[in-house]
């Protein structure tokens, strides 16, 4: 018998699993998975970038976790490919790679004072609120006790999930999993305005209804946007008539628009048609100079040559994540993701031998989760066929990768051992009557990977 086809899948996020569960979900080639990330947990913005409150789409986990236990898959967590492994280790060991380490940097604005300090990525603050072992515990726990005016810059769903997140009272996220000195630094908060900046206008905003919706239902914090930001033009109104999901948007606006503010302890200010002009402080920022914009025929935003300000002691930028390059693994620098042809990664204008790509690194950091689906199944639709008809190269090292890095020392994070710090987190959670609390630092991970 033929031995099964040996696949290294590079990330643990959706597209990960999704393409881990479309390999070994089907019965025309045995295939074997090693599922690696660099973190010793799985699951990616699934837990590091879905909101800690934002329970029922956390709960993918669950449908995700169940792939990493189905025969032939294995995990292996804390082995960092470009320093642990090289693409030539991986190549040695597999059949096939599929890449799908997402997208976890931040765009930049290009705008004057953007390095202020007190100006920061939403995904720098979502990483802190998550309990990534990367995060500036440091940054945060400084910057947010003292701040009394935020600026969010962007209008997609990662701006709102922060908004909310900042706005919501300690009570209203007692039920989640963030780590301890998230809520502990969350309650020392004396933010009173956020303001959120949207270039365009109400009807070019990328946040979903149900996202937004949530805004206006928070115990301590009322929402203020102006009726004379939501006048649609013809091609606005245009949109928001055949869009569903955009009326939808601007019909909550416009209720919010008509109500009293209820004199809560918090104010969400909703700016459209405001693009941000420069940051402006000493070292740190202290406002921020806002151009109002009107849209162009295309639905482009043009600057208006009238500026106003907001005080700010944070700004926050949402404006979108970013892939990175992997070494030795080809990238479009323009695009931010690795170029390919029906998944088949692409150097020189051919396909590289042995190299897929699937999810956020692949297309851009777009789309709902369930987006990934999708997109994984078709890239593994691609390295099925390779191997089929033979067109995959042939892998160096009989032994496999376990013996390489048993050799360099790498202290793998197994699906045992993720399963132990699964545990360990429920366990702590239990300890404040929650479900789990994420266990942020990286050795703390490691120890209870290995209780024994
Ligand atoms: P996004 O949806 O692409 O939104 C980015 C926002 O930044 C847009 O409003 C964009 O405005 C604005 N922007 C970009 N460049 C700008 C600039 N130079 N100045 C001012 N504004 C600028 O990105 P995201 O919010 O990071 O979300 C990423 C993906 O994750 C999306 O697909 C999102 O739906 C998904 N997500 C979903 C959920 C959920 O389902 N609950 C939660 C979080 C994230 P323009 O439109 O004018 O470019």
């Amino acid at each position: 018998m033929p031995r099964p086809l040996r696949v290294a899948v590079v990330g643990s996020g959706p597209s990960g699993i999704y393409a881990t569960d479309a390999l070994v979900g089907q019965d025309a080639i045995p295939v074997q998975v090693d599922v690696i990330d660099r973190l010793p947990v799985p699951f990616g913005l699934v837990r590091y970038g879905v909101a800690p409150d934002h329970l029922s789409i956390r709960s993918v986990r669950d449908t995700l976790d169940k792939v990493l236990d189905k025969p032939g898959v294995r995990f292996l967590g804390n082995v960092n490919v470009g320093s642990d492994v090289s693409m030539a280790d991986l190549h040695d060991c597999y059949d096939a790679v599929i890449f799908t380490y997402g997208a976890s940097r931040d765009r930049r604005l290009g705008i004057p004072g953007e390095e202020l300090a007190g100006s920061v990525a939403a995904t720098d603050l979502v990483a802190w609120y998550c309990g990534h072992p990367d995060a500036d515990r440091a940054l945060f726990e400084s910057l947010l006790p003292t701040a009394t005016g935020v600026v969010v810059i962007g209008i997609g769903n990662v701006a709102v999930d922060v908004t909310r997140v900042l706005a919501k009272t300690v009570g209203e996220l007692d039920h989640t999993d963030m780590p301890q000195y998230v809520f502990d630094t969350l309650a020392r908060s004396q933010i009173t305005d956020i303001h959120v900046l949207g270039r365009r206008g109400p009807a070019q905003a990328a946040f979903t209804t149900k996202e937004l919706r949530e805004l206006g239902e928070l115990a301590d914090a009322d929402v203020i946007v102006r009726a004379a930001d939501l006048e649609l033009d013809a091609g606005s109104a245009e949109l928001a008539a055949s869009d569903r999901a955009v009326g939808r948007n601007v019909e909550v606006m416009r209720e919010w628009s008509r109500r009293e503010p209820a004199g809560k302890g918090r104010r969400i200010h909703l700016h459209f048609f405001a693009r941000p002009h420069e940051l402006v402080g000493g070292e740190h920022v202290e406002r921020v100079v806002v151009e109002r914009t009107r849209l162009t025929e295309e639905g482009s935003a043009v600057g208006t040559g009238e500026f106003f300000e907001i005080p700010a002691n944070v700004v926050v930028r949402s404006v979108g994540y970013r892939g990175t390059a992997l070494d030795e693994v080809p990238f479009d620098e323009a695009r931010n993701v690795i170029p390919h042809v029906d998944g088949r990664v692409q150097s020189g204008g051919a396909s590289v031998p042995g190299e897929y790509v699937a999810g956020w690194i692949k297309r851009g950091p777009t789309g709902i989760i369930g987006t990934n689906k999708k997109d994984a199944v078709a890239t593994v639709g691609s390295l099925l066929a390779d191997a089929a008809d033979g067109s995959l190269p042939k892998p160096a090292r009989a032994g496999g990768i376990d013996d390489l890095l048993a050799e360099r020392g790498i202290q793998v994070v197994s699906t045992a051992g993720w399963r132990s710090i699964d545990a360990a987190e429920r366990a702590l959670g239990a300890t404040r009557g929650r479900d789990r609390t994420t266990i942020h630092d990286t050795s703390d991970l490691l120890a209870a990977s290995n209780p024994g």
